[in-house]
């Protein structure tokens, strides 16, 4: 029977809650989230989901290459970001004014189209 994979073994060990720990330390209450752009609280109750908030991987392919998490999301909007590379949501954009038609996907950044028409 093979054995069972530690949490260090599937990348959520003790990196990642020392990342967190330090994402946490240094975080402003009020942060918009980077994907649905509603504050960030580290007291779970006040945020939407109601769920403490978790540390992420802005581009989850550096998670898999061993990268260490870079910024706090909320629960719900870290497992609706799922595995992409993405680093903004819906949310995000509207509450910058941007719409989805302007942008460049996947990666999620703006193009400035009048420089592709020059
Ligand atoms: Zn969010």
């Amino acid at each position: 029977m093979a054995p069972r994979k530690s949490t260090t073994e599937r990348g959520y060990g003790y990196d990642h809650q020392k990342d967190r720990e330090y994402l946490i330390y240094n975080h402003a209450d009020g942060t918009p989230c980077d994907w649905c752009g509603q504050p960030m609280y580290v007291e779970p109750a006040k945020n939407f989901d109601h769920k403490p908030l978790h540390a992420d991987h802005t581009k989850a392919s550096e998670k898999a290459a061993g990268g260490r998490a870079d910024r706090l999301l909320h629960e719900l909007c870290n497992k609706r970001k799922g595995h992409s590379d993405e680093e903004h949501g819906p949310g995000w954009y509207a509450l910058h004014g941007i719409e989805g038609a302007d942008l460049d996907w996947p990666g999620g950044q703006v193009i400035d189209l009048s420089q592709c028409l020059t």
